[in-house]
């Protein structure tokens, strides 16, 4: 927008859920990161920007643009620039008055507006609670976060297979990760958390298209699509090592269409790795499937010959 003069950063908060669901194996239910909760925010959010554009452009403005976690616009630093807060060493803006559990937007404008001043603090002090609480490692003191290690990025962004390093350090998260945010001393007490944020992982694992659609298609989940939803559900079933889990994991390898779905589900089987969950996985003949589902029936025997799973090489039909 080569006519902008100003950036206007907007924080609209939303309330962070409890630490942890101690007994969610048991349950098998999984979590999905606060800030989904609800409508869309991409369109909470821009609708309330929009408002202000109206305001604006009555007040002199010849041109606003709005810009909702969309768009090559580097949202944080301009917040931290505008004087919102700093960031933490889990890589977050974190704000004085209300942490971090704040969702960013930014209205660019032809308007010269006087600038606020930069945040120059940091007051995270000598915390560092944040680092060790990463259950992938993703945070360095630096504050910096390797993308690709968060469970943000895997269970969001990653269209495809998850690295199998990664997969046990998921634990129940099924879209995004508050845990270096729940920690954090700026955010404050937790609220209780909604049903919304703790999905049954059977159904999540069983959800159609459709179904997914009708449940999810409005709120911020949709991104990660229907495909990308039950891998991580796959996932999590496989973290639980609830022998609850087979039957439903079974049912999906057998019915599932999407080979990204099933091969997660041949890993959580093998990560289960009872009696019944190695039945069956040793009747699936991995020369009859395709690649993705084939390379984790060979790598969950590979896992076997390595003594860390029971299963037996191919027996079609063995009971
Ligand atoms: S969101 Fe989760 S995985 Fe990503 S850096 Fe924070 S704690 Fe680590
Ligand atoms: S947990 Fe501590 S180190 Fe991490 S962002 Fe919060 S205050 Fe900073």
């Amino acid at each position: 927008m080569p006519a902008a003069r100003s950036v206007i950063v907007c924080a609209y908060p939303y309330a962070l859920t409890p630490v942890r669901d101690a007994d969610w194996a048991s349950r098998l239910t999984g979590r999905i990161a606060a800030y989904a909760l609800g409508a869309d925010y991409h369109d909470v959010v821009k609708a309330r920007l929009q408002q202000l554009c109206e305001h604006l452009l009555r007040d002199g403005a010849r041109a606003c643009r709005v810009h909702v976690d969309a768009g090559p616009l580097l949202e944080k630093e301009l917040a931290r620039r505008a004087g919102l807060g700093w960031y933490g060493h889990n890589t977050n803006l974190l704000t004085p008055k209300r942490g971090s559990a704040l969702l960013l937007g930014c209205i660019l404008t032809d308007l010269e507006l006087v600038p606020d001043s930069p945040f120059g603090d940091e007051h995270c002090g000598t915390c560092r609670a944040c680092i060790p609480a990463c259950p992938t490692g993703a945070l360095d003191s630096g504050p910096t976060i390797d993308a690709r290690r968060c469970i943000s990025y895997l269970t969001i962004e990653l269209r495809g297979i998850v690295p199998h390093s990664l997969r046990p350090k998921m634990g129940n998260w099924l879209f995004g990760c508050d845990d270096c945010q729940t920690i954090c001393p700026w955010n404050g007490d937790a609220t209780d958390a909604s049903a919304f944020l703790r999905p049954s992982l059977v159904e999540v694992l069983g959800l159609c298209e459709e179904e997914f659609v009708a449940s999810y298609g409005a709120t911020a989940v949709a991104r990660a699509r229907r495909r990308g939803f039950a891998r991580n559900a796959a996932v999590a079933l496989g973290n639980s090592r609830n022998p609850d889990a087979v039957d439903p994991l079974e049912e999906a390898l057998r019915h599932d269409r999407d080979p990204l779905v099933r091969a997660h589900v041949v890993w959580a089987l093998g990560r289960i790795g009872d009696r019944r969950a190695v039945r069956v996985l040793s009747r699936v003949d991995p020369d009859v499937e395709v690649p993705p589902v084939a390379a984790e029936l060979r790598a969950a025997v590979a896992a076997a010959a390595r003594g860390s799973c029971e299963i037996s090489p191919h027996s079609a039909g063995s009971s």
